[in-house]
């Protein structure tokens, strides 16, 4: 790990359950790369993975049309609004180049952002991954005696699984945001990030509504499943003795951090408890209270295509008579930050545009991808958690780069992709079949007369060949698309033959 980006955990008094040594440098000493010793940990390789559940999600074709329109449509939204926003280029360009410069600094912004943290009285806790932060946050109710917790959309408190950790030491976590609380309630991760549960409708809701909170059979009417879950969940907020929140941006100039949500969910979960404790990755510090200007605006837009989220709360220190824990978490994140090309996907602030635009998830939906977090950032960010396990994500993108045209903090998403599909495949994580396939082509294409030759044989050869021997079970392209007719000239002989020469 170069110095310059090495992450420290934090020293600072008043700490509790805090690991107090450096992020060690993920890059192994014995000579084996990172990679290869994940590797070891893991026999059983899926690399079919994302495949074989889009299959399954692709087999209800009615409900694969109307996934795809209800993403697509938060596209349209997004479009509208920042089409209508004459400096959203200039902020996209200036949000990527303060993330790219807090990225560089990160250790100097972090132990800036603790210092200002502790004087506002909050107390800081380092967690290294995501066992830490689960074993931090339980610490810190248990010396509360807290069994019931109230917690407002964290998506670093799911890619952690902070709620089977608190369930399995006998305490109660209950989500607060709707579509969180929805998809808690089926026992199944959220499926988007931005909305949890885009992948039920109006009716699975109400069967839901039914089963578990008493709902007269049959209620569809959103407004009325809405009221029931509002009367749900406020029984919960006022039983609650603690409350978790997530952290949108953390401000290193100020020690205080902003969560948005739609719901107003996170302030009554913090507002009620006497216990707030705020979850962080390390790259949401940013340095100064005013790129908040730019971030804020950008984030509301990509997301859902409202100028900005219906509560945007800042925090500063504990409230009056009560206790502020801010958990800021590692799991991973170094790393990536050590690994110049794919350093930009920390960059991320979490809208779900890529998602809302990428073809193949409106097509495939978020369980398909089998990580917290799916899409086109998810399959950058999981393979560097374990490339073995997530092999097969960074194929699930057609490459047509509508991912980075979209992303308000210009993640160049497709590119990363790329180069994880190159990266995966000198590691000897890609199936046979596709390597093979790259290896032919590749050497077709790298040579003219090759490309020729083979393209001649092949306009020749496929109307004669027995279907059988074109579409079979290694043809996966071929199962569900037809080749286009062969012309009988390349475009090349058809570009002579009308120039006369
Ligand atoms: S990568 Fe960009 S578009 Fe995707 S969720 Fe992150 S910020 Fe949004």
């Amino acid at each position: 790990m170069r110095a310059t980006h090495e992450v420290h955990i934090g020293s600072a008094e008043g700490t509790k359950g805090v690991a107090q040594q450096p992020i060690p440098s993920p890059v192994p000493t014995n000579g084996a790369s990172p990679h290869q010793l994940q590797h070891s940990s893991h026999p059983g390789v899926q690399l079919h993975e994302h495949p074989t559940k889009a299959a399954a999600f692709v087999a209800n074709d009615a409900r694969l049309h109307w996934h795809d329109q209800a993403v697509w449509f938060l596209r349209g939204k997004r479009d509208r609004v920042s089409s209508a926003f004459p400096e959203w280029e200039q902020l996209r360009t200036l949000g990527s180049h303060i993330k790219a410069h807090t990225l560089s600094r990160l250790a100097e912004y972090l132990e800036q952002f603790e210092r200002n943290a502790l004087a506002l009285g909050a107390r800081v806790h380092w967690a290294l991954n995501a066992e830490e932060h689960n074993r931090i946050v339980h610490s810190i109710l248990a010396d509360h005696g807290v069994t019931r917790v109230v917690k407002s959309k964290s998506m670093l408190t799911e890619e952690c699984h902070l709620n089977p950790y608190l369930e399995s030491q006998g305490i109660e976590v209950v989500d607060t945001d709707l579509g969180e609380r929805i998809v808690q309630l089926r026992r199944e991760p959220p499926s988007h990030i931005v909305m949890p549960a885009i992948h039920l409708k109006k009716e699975d809701i109400g069967e839901l509504f039914h089963e578990k909170l008493g709902a007269p059979p049959g209620l569809s009417d959103p407004k009325a499943l809405t009221e029931l879950a509002r009367q749900h969940l406020r029984e919960k907020f006022l039983a609650a003795e603690a409350g978790i929140t997530g952290v949108n941006f953390a401000i290193a100039e100020t020690g205080g951090f902003v969560v948005c949500t739609n719901e107003g969910n996170a302030d009554l979960s913090t507002a009620l408890p006497p216990l707030h404790i705020a979850c962080m990755g390390i790259e949401k510090v940013v340095p100064r209270a005013k790129d908040l200007g730019v971030f804020l605006r950008v984030l509301a837009r990509s997301a859902t295509g409202q100028p900005i989220t219906s509560y945007t709360s800042h925090f500063h220190g504990p409230r009056p008579g009560g206790e502020l824990h801010i958990v800021i978490v590692d799991n991973g994140r170094s790393r990536i930050l050590q690994r110049e090309e794919y350093r930009r996907s920390l960059h991320c602030i979490r809208c779900g545009a890529c998602m809302n635009t990428c073809p193949v998830y409106r097509r495939s939906g978020g369980h398909s991808y089998g990580v917290t977090v799916p899409g086109p950032i998810g399959s950058v960010l999981a393979p560097h958690l374990d490339p073995a396990a997530h092999a097969s994500l960074p194929f699930a993108s057609t490459l047509c780069g509508s991912c980075s045209d979209v992303c308000p903090v210009k993640v160049d998403l497709h590119h990363q992709l790329l180069m994880w599909r190159g990266e995966l495949g000198r590691e000897r994580l890609v199936p046979i079949e596709k390597r093979l396939g790259s290896a032919i082509g590749g050497w077709i294409l790298a040579r003219t007369w090759a490309y020729r030759f083979f393209g001649k044989v092949m306009r020749w050869l496929l109307p004669r060949l027995p279907r059988a021997l074109v579409y079979n079970r290694w043809n996966a392209w071929g199962r569900q698309r037809e080749l286009p007719e062969a012309p009988a000239q390349s475009f090349r002989e058809m570009y002579r033959r009308r120039r006369g020469n």
